[in-house]
């Protein structure tokens, strides 16, 4: 009764009056926004805040930071990797001194063995594994070598992951290691895959067990996530989790985009969808304090669902009377992991390409965003790189 009076009823009329001809709560500003935590996102918005100076919102979707590389502790307390096993490797100086601003590192050199013939045996094939599977008795590089260029068929034009893997070991080891594998994987065969994929994996004459070579192996010694967390800790940056693009596109103003998810996506899908492998990831923790004697083994046999089981502690040096495992089942559907590379699908992204190219205030880095099959750390070189390029470009629209 009192808010009925006639001045109350005056005083609300004028208010809503104002509220008319009042401009809307100006947008938040931003120099820049980057869509997505991870690797690409991440190392964007710590070199453009803290070499660039500006001020940076970084949103992700997820309620976490790291992208795929995030690392937790389980309900054990071992230290996992929610998305699949993830070790640091890389032959760029640059990438390694850039990484060590935010982190310590663990040495680490990683050892996969594959499930064949009801034996672990190590991969990439090398000659030890070719003693232990056929007992061939090779004593040196080059028994090895030709134990391999008898059983090897050639091809003349090496197109396919298929191709790839026969012209250099022969049908029997390709079966026994790479096809089945591959079509769990990939829900394609080898034949059907660019020779890229299978070409990640190498063969060997000499006994060198190691899954890979470069000249730095090694895991964050805190984990991932803390690394990422002082990539991020600066006072030009602001972080909004469980958040997405969608959410604040129209809401936020800013100057620049930087774009780090599904290309595709960004663009509604307007050529259509380009095809993303997705794995589903069952994590365990199991009473015993080992369960495997190297931190992956493959599965390489298509009867058995899982392509491969990761335990942690092998890689991060942790110790428990317990031990946690991740095993790795392939999907078609689920959160975008891998680009598939296939010569349709690069001609599909290139078209997306283009578009991205005449979006002058947005650039387009990541796995996703450029449709390329790449590890971390060229996800790392391909960021720096990106951000040296705009810090180019600025320059020569101030001196123009
Ligand atoms: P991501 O890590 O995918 O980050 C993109 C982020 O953007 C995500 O967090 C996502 O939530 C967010 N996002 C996307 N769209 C939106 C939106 N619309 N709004 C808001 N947020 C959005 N590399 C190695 O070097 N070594 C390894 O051992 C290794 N193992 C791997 C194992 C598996 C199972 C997988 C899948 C990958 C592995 N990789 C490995 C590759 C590595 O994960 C990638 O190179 C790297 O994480 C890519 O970083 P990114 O920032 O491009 O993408
Ligand atoms: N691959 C295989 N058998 C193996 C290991 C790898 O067939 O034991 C093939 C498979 O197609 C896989 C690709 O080689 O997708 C690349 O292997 P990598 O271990 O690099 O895969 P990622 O860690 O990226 O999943």
């Amino acid at each position: 009764a009192l808010a009925a009076t006639s001045w109350d009823r005056t005083a609300a009329a004028m208010l809503e009056a104002i509220a008319a001809i009042a401009p809307a709560p100006a947008r938040p500003h931003y120099d820049v926004l980057v869509v997505g935590a991870g690797f690409a996102g991440s190392v964007m918005a710590e070199r453009l805040a803290a070499d660039g100076g500006k001020r940076v919102l970084v949103i992700d979707r997820r309620p976490h930071i790291a992208g795929n590389a995030f690392d937790e502790k389980d309900a054990a307390g071992i230290l996992i990797h929610r998305y699949g096993p993830h070790i640091f490797h890389t032959n760029s100086a640059e990438i390694v001194d850039y990484l060590s601003r935010f982190t310590d590192w663990r040495p680490y050199e990683h050892r996969v063995l594959a499930a064949v013939r009801d034996r672990l045996v190590p991969v990439p094939i090398n000659r030890t594994t070719l003693n232990v599977l056929f007992d061939a008795g090779l004593e040196t590089d080059a028994e090895a070598a030709a134990f391999l260029a008898e059983r090897a068929e050639p091809v003349a034009d090496v197109r396919t992951s298929e191709d790839v893997v026969v012209s250099a070991v022969g049908r029997e080891l390709y079966r026994l290691f790479f096809q089945g594998y591959t079509r769990k994987q990939w829900g394609l065969d080898p034949s059907e895959l660019d020779k890229a994929v299978t070409a990640r994996v190498p063969t060997r004459t000499d006994t060198d067990d190691r899954y890979f070579t470069d000249t730095h192996q090694a895991m964050p010694a805190q984990g991932f996530t803390a690394m990422f967390a002082a990539m991020l800790d600066h006072p030009n940056i602001e972080l909004r989790l469980g958040t997405d693009f969608a959410a604040v596109r129209d809401a936020i103003d800013y100057d620049l985009l930087v774009f780090t998810g599904p290309i595709d996506e960004y663009f509604g899908h307007c050529y259509g969808r380009l095809p993303y492998r997705s794995l589903r990831f069952a994590h365990e923790t199991l009473s015993t304090e080992w369960h495997q004697p190297v931190a992956v083994v493959n599965y390489p046999d298509e009867a058995v669902p899982h392509t491969r089981v990761t335990e942690y502690k092998h890689l991060t040096g942790q110790h428990a009377p317990v031990t946690s495992v991740t095993f790795e089942y392939p999907s078609a559907e689920g959160d975008p992991y891998y680009p598939i590379p296939r010569p349709e699908n690069q001609a599909l992204f290139k078209r997306y390409e283009a578009l991205a190219l005449a979006e002058p205030k947005v650039v387009f880095v990541g796995r996703l965003a450029t449709y390329r099959y790449y590890n971390m750390d060229q996800v790392v070189g391909q960021a720096l790189a990106t951000y040296r390029k705009l810090k180019l470009r600025t320059a020569e629209e101030t001196l123009a």
